[in-house]
């Protein structure tokens, strides 16, 4: 345990101790200019600038109607691993899945942050407007609680398809909505896709903690550089599409890298960078993986695009 004589760790020293060193983060820094289209150079000062202010902003990470998938997400990252960045280097106040504290303790901890402002709230899953009664946090019915930490944050980020639009739950009958929908006065940074993409959200905290202002959103609210093309423009099934070749059978193994179209890819009506910057540490994407685009960075997620693996000619 840290005593009160002892001087305070930097950021680097930080990451160190997290197993992170100071060339992966410059490498995380360089990762996120060329990503949202920065000059390359200024990686350095990027880094520089972020990290003195890593460790003093406090970030407040709400949960609404949603599976934690976004978390998970985050915590199953590779290289360097933004868990590390997010958890352990932001000041993470407040995480119900998260945190140790739990109960009065926990609650003292979201009000205590709340009072003192200047944090970014971060929300995940969507939030029941039909009745407030499907969603409490704390004691409290959960928009009211969402709404009050609103008003102090610095920067509202709302991470995966539900917090931005309402996902999945918005199929549902609970009246899902999306931060941005129950919020008026304040811009919402929307981060969607179910999960959300960690890189993304690193590449935004670190963006906004070394520039001080948010990087250029789209009509959607979502950062321009993540969202500016659809899959389609960038998929390594696009050659198939042009000659209009379609995989039909699944165990036609002649076929298998054809264009998913007939089997319901949703690619053309999506922005996203999923074709470009793979995920999990570029591991892999859907696409590459086999499975058609569902869509799910687009508002249109889940009932508007759906039925989802289906040949849109069969769908009535
Ligand atoms: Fe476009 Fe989807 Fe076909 Fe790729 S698989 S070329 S994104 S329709």
């Amino acid at each position: 345990m840290k005593r009160d004589d002892q001087p305070m760790e930097s950021g680097y020293q930080r990451l160190a101790r997290r197993g992170v060193s100071r060339r992966d983060f410059l490498k995380l820094c360089t990762f996120t200019c060329a990503a949202l289209g920065i000059d390359l150079s200024l990686a350095p000062q990027i880094a520089e600038a972020a990290e003195a202010n890593l460790s003093k902003k406090p970030v407040i990470w709400m949960q609404g109607q949603g599976c934690t998938g976004c978390s998970e997400s985050l915590l199953s990252s590779v290289d360097p691993g933004p868990e590390e960045i997010i958890l352990d280097l932001l000041s993470v106040r407040y995480h119900p899945t998260l945190m140790a504290a739990s109960g009065e303790q926990a609650v003292q901890s979201l009000e205590d942050c709340i009072a003192q402002g200047h944090y970014i709230l971060v929300l995940e899953g969507s939030i029941p407007t039909a009745d407030s009664r499907y969603c409490f946090v704390e004691g409290k019915p959960f928009i009211e609680q969402f709404k009050l930490a609103a008003e102090k944050a610095e920067a509202v980020i709302a991470v995966g398809s539900c917090a931005c639009y309402g996902g999945i739950p918005r199929a549902g009958f609970t009246g899902a909505a999306g931060a941005q929908e129950v919020l008026e006065g304040v811009k919402v940074v929307n981060l969607p896709s179910c999960p959300v993409k960690p890189d993304r959200l690193v590449g935004l905290l670190l963006y906004y903690l070394s520039h001080n202002a948010l990087p250029k959103l789209d009509g959607l609210n979502r950062p321009e550089a993540y969202y500016r093309y659809t899959l389609h423009d960038s998929c390594y099934r696009r050659w198939h599409y042009e000659k209009g070749e379609y995989l039909e059978d699944w165990n036609n193994p002649d076929t298998l890298d054809w264009c998913l179209y007939h089997k319901g890819c949703k690619g053309q009506d999506t922005y996203t960078n999923c074709a470009n910057a793979w995920w999990n540490g570029g591991a892999n994407f859907c696409g590459y993986a086999g499975s058609p685009c569902a869509g799910c960075s687009q508002p249109e997620y889940y009932d508007g695009f759906a039925p989802l693996f289906v040949n849109p000619k069969e769908v009535k």
